[in-house]
């Protein structure tokens, strides 16, 4: 799957067009509200960047992984919250039903995932199952062709605004083979969210608990139409996720090396700028250095991504994958930090971006996987019996 090139060269500059001139100057607002201007998101749709990854035939663009991540690139370049309005939609919260879906989830949800006029999360953090996922305790007991589902999900990205969830609950043993991946309406009796959480950045963006009080689903809910598959449709969402996150790091990184050039070309001392100063020169080389190794990893496993049989999992994949993002999410935190020493006192306060950018990035080596489970994914792989 992937859109024609023709196609694909008028999106992206489309796309870069869109960061530089509505949500670059809209960042002000964002970090002042605490919300996403509802005219933005309205053109968000009307560019179809709600449905990037669903493919043509479900109304989406249906970008490749090598497009998706150009893209993500792009919308890195800018405060993380614009890309959450719909990023959990065309990512985590609708690729489970993409990837594992029977035909009739996918022609139910995805052509209204990709009209923006469903948002979808994605549920399987709960209070006492974090990275241990594979232990979550949210129970689905069926009865008749309905589950019924109880239990809290925790930091759930999108909650407030989703009407969907692709929420993972156990329907059998301990275990991952016991966890099931349900389709569950967010107005769903007995389904209720808790206070949004309060976040240390990414302004804009909401997480807070789904709270499951005997939510009836109907049976057929479960992605895929078959229980017990539900933790490896979790984890193949995640693979793609996870790269997609690599990706915005790296966008995140190379603006921050733009907002700290410009900074180091204007602020003036000793009587010169301060960018004349080689230790200053050296943050931004450094910076610079381990952003372009970052990116060519990313791109280098999109490609292998793409090439690989649909939806195959993949564990060398899986591997590449966590080594981008254990070193784009890590590399992006260095630059960060380098952006506010750059910036000198200025970089401590809030109307200079790199103080947001700051914050934003460091919930990138957090989510989707922390820094140490990226780890233990890449020291398993290599110490498998060859
Ligand atoms: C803003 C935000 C948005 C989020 N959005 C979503 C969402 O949309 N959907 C969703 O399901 N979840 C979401 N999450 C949850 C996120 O994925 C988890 O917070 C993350 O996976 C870590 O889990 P935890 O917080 O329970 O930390 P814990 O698992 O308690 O980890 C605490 C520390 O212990 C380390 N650790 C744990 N186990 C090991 C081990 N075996 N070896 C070495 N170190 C270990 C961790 O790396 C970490 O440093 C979100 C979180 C945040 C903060």
């Amino acid at each position: 799957m992937a859109l024609d090139i023709e196609s694909f060269d008028i999106l992206l500059p489309a796309i870069q067009r869109f960061v530089l001139e509505r949500l670059v100057p809209a960042e002000n607002y964002l970090e002042e509200h605490d919300e996403v201007p509802a005219d933005i998101i309205e053109d968000m749709k009307e560019m179809g960047l709600f449905g990037l990854t669903v493919p043509e035939e479900y109304g989406g663009i249906g970008l490749s992984v090598s497009q998706e991540v150009l893209v993500n690139y792009e919308l890195g370049r800018t405060a993380a919250a614009f890309r959450s309005v719909f990023g959990t939609n065309i990512g985590i919260g609708s690729q489970g039903i993409l990837m594992d879906g029977t035909p009739e989830q996918k022609a139910e949800y995805l052509p209204r995932v990709a009209s923006g006029e469903l948002i979808m999360s994605f549920a399987l953090t709960e209070p006492d199952a974090g990275t241990d996922a594979a232990s979550l305790k949210t129970r689905a007991v069926l009865e008749g062709d309905h589950y019924v589902l109880n239990g809290t999900k925790r930091y759930i990205t999108n909650a407030p605004r989703a009407g969907a969830f692709t929420l993972m609950a156990r329907t059998g043993g301990p275990g991952a083979g016991g966890v099931s991946s349900f389709i569950v309406p967010a107005n769903s009796p007995g389904l209720k969210l808790g206070k949004n959480d309060k976040k240390m950045g990414q302004r804009g963006t909401k997480t807070c608990d789904v709270i499951l009080e005997d939510v009836r689903v109907p049976a057929a809910n479960i992605i895929g139409g078959v229980p017990g598959q539900g933790f490896k449709t979790a984890m193949r969402v995640l693979d793609r996720g996870r790269l997609n996150i690599s990706a915005v790091s790296c966008g995140l990184a190379s603006r921050i090396i733009d907002e700290s050039r410009r900074y180091a070309r204007e602020r003036r001392q000793f009587g010169k700028a301060i960018g004349e100063f080689q230790l200053i020169q050296a943050m931004l080389a450094d910076s610079q250095a381990e952003l372009l190794a970052g990116w060519s990893l990313v791109k280098d496993v999109a490609h292998r991504f793409d090439a690989k049989p649909a939806h195959a999992s993949d564990p060398d994949i899986s591997m590449r994958v966590s080594c981008a993002k254990l070193f784009a999410t890590e590399m992006v935190g260095r630059v960060a930090d380098r952006g506010v020493q750059v910036h000198g006192g200025a970089g401590y306060i809030n109307e200079y971006p790199v103080e947001r950018f700051y914050r934003d990035a460091r919930l990138l080596r957090l989510y989707e996987g922390t820094t140490q489970v990226q780890q233990l994914i890449i020291g398993r792989e290599l110490l498998r019996a060859d």
